[in-house]
């Protein structure tokens, strides 16, 4: 283990001594892993535990201990139409070693034992062949023509074969593309796209989807906070679990694609490492804009009272449009009551939620971000944590423009008028305020521990 203390002049490259070190200690590294999956989320370590193996998701595909990650790409997909600059796929039923090679020429029928599946192979007009996939109709066919049992509660593969990338929906992916059946409670389930590949590779495409351009150290921050809190996403999953992540920023933005070198620099430059507070890992939150003071971690976040996550007073954002003029939205009193009545009528809340009336912040932190929201409605009043709040709003509502939870709220009309600062939830590491002290000056180190109070840097594999 490297633990990196901040030291004022940070080179970016590792020296080949520093490199050794991390590699012969990769066993240790790797039962480092295990133990801050034990701290960070409280599980019993079994005493039969193997030193050297990580008792985490997707664990036995990592190599030199780095883990393989699933991403989730798209939930219910109806129909995936997969691209790939030698025409050829290779598609693989891994639990039941099936494995083909799709080449032109192949129909449907032939890729046994998916002919169940809705699959389409052609050659579209610009020459290119094109390979397609319906699970949402495999899930209706319990048997197949074949007499094959459908996949419930299986998985199928398909990657690009002999090219580096596979195309999907207009963007390109390395590793394999999984679709998983992950069945609920009702006794159905959905399929879901994974795009299944190894840490640091996922790390640049989130990223080129996090923060393109930015100083060297800007992204080496951005890398290394990025790394925590995948890691921190992957060992709090159950064991087993194929998903750890979302593409969109319910986790972190990934992108894929083929990156540019400063990226890749960034996300090399900084392999394995990982930030820890007190031999713990965390969860690293990190967010666009705070607009002035960082918000401390909260329930929502699964974050409360850590210390790495409390406010922090921002200077280096101070520039920027959502801290300088900050941002104003409206939002009808029946679209805020629809989204927000799924809510109240879940536990702890239990409440059929009627006209709402008045919207106001509650426990206002020093730098704005309110930690709840008063809702006072026709049926009486209750309080809501302010993330979930704006979260519910922004993902289910797809109210974009309530940039953060430092905010005024007036009733004007039928509408809510929302005035605030800041763009994000506001906790963690302020990411246009990271880009601005890189420009002045700081380095990957002292950005982070400017941003995660009492943190330490890690080199985990
Ligand atoms: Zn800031």
């Amino acid at each position: 283990m490297i633990a990196r203390t901040g030291n004022p002049v940070r080179t970016s490259r590792r020296t080949p001594t520093q490199r050794h070190v991390g590699s012969v200690a990769g066993v240790l590294l790797l039962s480092i892993v295990t133990l801050a999956m034990t701290s960070a989320v409280g599980v019993a370590q079994s005493p039969e535990t193997t030193p050297g193996t990580v008792q985490s998701p997707g664990a036995a595909e990592s190599t030199n201990g780095e883990p393989t990650i699933g991403v989730q790409l798209l939930r219910d997909p109806k129909r995936v139409t997969f691209g790939s600059s030698t025409g050829r796929f290779r598609l693989e039923a891994p639990d039941r070693d099936k494995s083909k090679k799709i080449v032109p020429g192949k129909t449907a029928t032939q890729i046994v034992p998916l002919a169940t599946m809705s699959v389409e192979y052609r050659k579209k007009g610009d020459g290119r062949w094109i390979f397609a996939v319906a699970p949402e109709l495999a899930k209706k066919s319990k048997s197949g023509p074949r007499g094959y049992q459908f996949y419930d509660g299986q998985q199928f593969r398909v990657r690009a074969d002999g090219a580096p990338y596979t195309e999907v929906g207009g963007r390109r992916y390395e590793g394999w593309i999984e679709f998983t059946w992950i069945p609920d409670a009702e006794g159905t389930g959905s399929w879901r796209m994974v795009n299944r590949l190894p840490m640091e590779r996922y790390l640049a495409g989130v990223l080129a989807g996090e923060m393109t351009s930015a100083e060297p150290a800007a992204l080496q921050a951005q890398a290394i906070a990025a790394r925590t809190f995948a890691l921190y996403q992957m060992l709090t999953r159950s064991p087993g679990a194929r998903i750890h992540v979302d593409a969109s920023i319910r986790s972190q933005k990934y992108v894929g694609g083929k990156q540019d070198s400063a990226i890749l620099d960034a996300v090399q430059s900084t392999r394995g490492e990982v930030l820890f507070h007190q031999g713990r890992l965390f969860k690293s939150q990190y967010h666009s804009t705070c607009g002035g003071h960082t918000a401390g971690g909260s329930a929502t976040f699964g974050t409360p009272n850590i210390k790495t996550l409390t406010s922090v007073r921002c200077t280096y954002c101070r520039n920027e449009r959502f801290t300088k003029k900050g941002w104003s939205c409206s939002i009808p009193e029946k679209e805020i009551r629809n989204v927000i009545k799924r809510v109240a009528a879940a536990p702890p809340y239990n409440i059929a939620l009627g006209r709402i009336s008045k919207i106001e912040p509650v426990d206002k932190q020093k730098g704005g971000h309110a930690t709840y929201v008063k809702i006072t409605h026709s049926g009486g009043h209750f309080e809501l944590d302010a993330t979930e709040f704006r979260n519910r709003l922004l993902f289910d509502g797809g109210f974009r423009d309530l940039r953060s939870t430092s905010f005024a709220i007036t009733k004007q009309g039928d509408a809510f008028h929302f005035t605030g600062h800041g763009f994000g939830h506001g906790v963690g590491m302020c990411q246009r305020g990271a880009m601005r002290a890189a420009v002045e000056g700081l380095d990957a180190i002292q950005i982070l521990k400017f941003y995660y109070r009492g943190a330490d840097v890690v080199q985990l594999w």
